[in-house]
């Protein structure tokens, strides 16, 4: 569906808000100015970006975790998901998008789920005809990303409220 990222962001900001409880932690939406609308399937996107901000939530203990919209190219856009956490070895970096992949420190071990999130994730953006990557270092924090194309396949008819062409 078309839909806005103002929007999109409002709708991730009321699911975690009951979920944010340490103190020590903010969460915050940067304002998506000047990007256009979105043609994609919102809930493979929507779910993408609640895995990447679940674990920035989880694997940070204090600090900041960031989510941006950044155009890219004209024709696409890239979500960013930064944290202040524990970071990741550059030598684990491509794994944790692998099925039931998990970095294995006491820390992680404590925190970590199934290990599925992450190859869902990169699933779910190559439905979408774009792809996820991390950018981390080790007690410093993550970014996770996902690139995506602004029109999931041909461009469907115009926006709503835009005039048509
Ligand atoms: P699930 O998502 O299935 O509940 P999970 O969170 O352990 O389990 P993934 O989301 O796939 O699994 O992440 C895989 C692994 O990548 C995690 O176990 C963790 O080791 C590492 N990881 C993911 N996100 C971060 C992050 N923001 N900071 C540090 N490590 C991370
Ligand atoms: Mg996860």
């Amino acid at each position: 569906a078309w839909f806005e990222m103002v929007d999109l962001f409002s709708a991730l900001r009321g699911m975690f808000r009951s979920v944010l409880t340490n103190p020590n932690l903010s969460l915050v939406f940067e304002e998506p100015e000047g990007l256009p609308r979105l043609f994609t399937d919102d809930r493979k996107l929507s779910q993408i970006l609640r895995n990447f901000i679940s674990n920035a939530l989880k694997f940070t203990a204090q600090g900041e975790v960031r989510v941006s919209a950044t155009a890219v190219d004209g024709d696409h856009v890239r979500f960013a998901v930064s944290d202040t956490g524990i970071g990741i070895a550059a030598d684990h970096h491509a794994a944790v998008f692998e099925d039931f992949a998990q970095v294995d420190s006491p820390l992680q071990k404590r925190l970590r789920g199934t290990g599925l999130g992450l190859a869902l994730s990169r699933h779910l953006a190559a439905l979408l005809g774009g792809r996820v990557g991390v950018e981390s270092e080790l007690n410093k924090g993550s970014t996770f990303w996902v690139l995506l194309p602004l029109h999931l396949g041909e461009p469907p008819a115009s926006p709503p409220g835009s005039t048509a062409p």
